[in-house]
């Protein structure tokens, strides 16, 4: 057993703008991830931050931010900007795991150009930006499909403004539906931890390994390191290194103390990894596989029922 999985283990959540930015159902992502932590016994603390609040990055393990419409997103874009810019850079550079959702993810980019009025500078976080090309431009409405990590991800999209990615690496390839902008079949934004797409409330809910993945990210990052630190501190003499071995105890600068010491500094290369209980998730797999089969893609559908359905 490892010293980390004796504590009990708790994570805190930032929901950005829980009040502005929660279009189809945006929260659905939130009560996945309180759910998914509660079945396994971890306390997942949710913390709203509206519009006046600052983000201090210490206090949060990850991060959350929804969609909105264009008058909602304006006076957001702001604020984002002058209060919670900093910290969020902060947290993203320090491997957080964040999840920012259509207008949420606009403004995690450079900017984002609305059919009328003012363009909304945003932080720049993910290298890309957003036009939104008139009302006569028809929308990305619809539920969508992508590739996503030898899977797939499922969801619904409703944006006017189409995303155009420079230097960030996408989510996933739309297999069908739009996606950033119904033109390079590209969907969504990868930086470091951070995590922007046009999935919605349905995101989290129909596709438990994402959601998952996202809890992981978050328990390595709080955990991992302590791991590391415990481990390095006062190694256990049942692991074959025995503290008399360390140089600064032993004063010898024999090769087996240098090898010790190697061996210890790689620990943070291979952390432990959460291994997150499985859930019975065969409810949220049919969702997914019904959304796959709904869009005409019957052999992924087809290859999720075999995966995660059937025995
Ligand atoms: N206002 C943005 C757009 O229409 C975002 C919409 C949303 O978050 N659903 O592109």
């Amino acid at each position: 057993m490892t010293h980390a999985s004796v504590k009990p283990l708790t994570l805190t959540l930032g929901h950005l703008y829980p009040d502005q930015l929660n279009l189809y159902g945006d929260r659905g992502n939130i009560m996945t991830l309180q759910r998914r932590c509660q079945a396994r016994g971890i306390e997942l603390r949710v913390v709203g931050l509206g519009i006046g609040d600052a983000l201090a990055p210490d206090e949060y393990d990850m991060l959350f931010i929804g969609g909105g419409q264009d008058k909602e997103q304006a006076p957001v874009a702001q604020d984002l900007y002058d209060l919670k810019g900093i910290g969020l850079w902060a947290a993203v550079e320090d491997d957080m795991p964040v999840l920012a959702v259509c207008g949420g993810f606009q403004l995690l980019a450079h900017y984002y150009r609305p059919a009328e009025g003012p363009d909304m500078r945003g932080l720049g976080v993910f290298d890309a930006w957003t036009l939104h090309k008139g009302k006569r431009v028809p929308r990305c409405i619809g539920d969508i499909a992508l590739n996503w990590n030898g899977s797939t991800l499922v969801g619904f999209e409703n944006h006017g403004g189409r995303t155009y990615l420079g230097t960030a690496k996408p989510l996933g390839k739309v297999l069908k539906g739009s996606g950033n902008n119904a033109e390079d079949h590209t969907e969504g934004a990868i930086y470091r931890n951070a995590y922007g797409t046009y999935l919605h409330g349905s995101l989290l809910p129909k596709n438990p390994h994402f959601a998952d993945h996202l809890l992981s990210l978050a328990l390595k990052r709080k955990y991992g390191g302590e791991y590391y630190r415990v481990l390095a501190e006062a190694p256990p003499a049942s692991n074959g290194y025995s503290s008399a071995t360390l140089p600064e105890k032993s004063g010898e600068t024999s090769g087996e103390s240098i090898m010790v010491t190697a061996v210890m500094e790689e620990e943070p290369l291979t952390p432990p990894s959460f291994q997150l209980a499985p859930l019975d998730d065969r409810l949220e797999w049919e969702a997914h596989a019904y959304i796959l089969e709904r869009l005409g893609l019957h052999h992924a559908a087809a290859a999720t029922i075999r995966a995660h359905i059937q025995e």
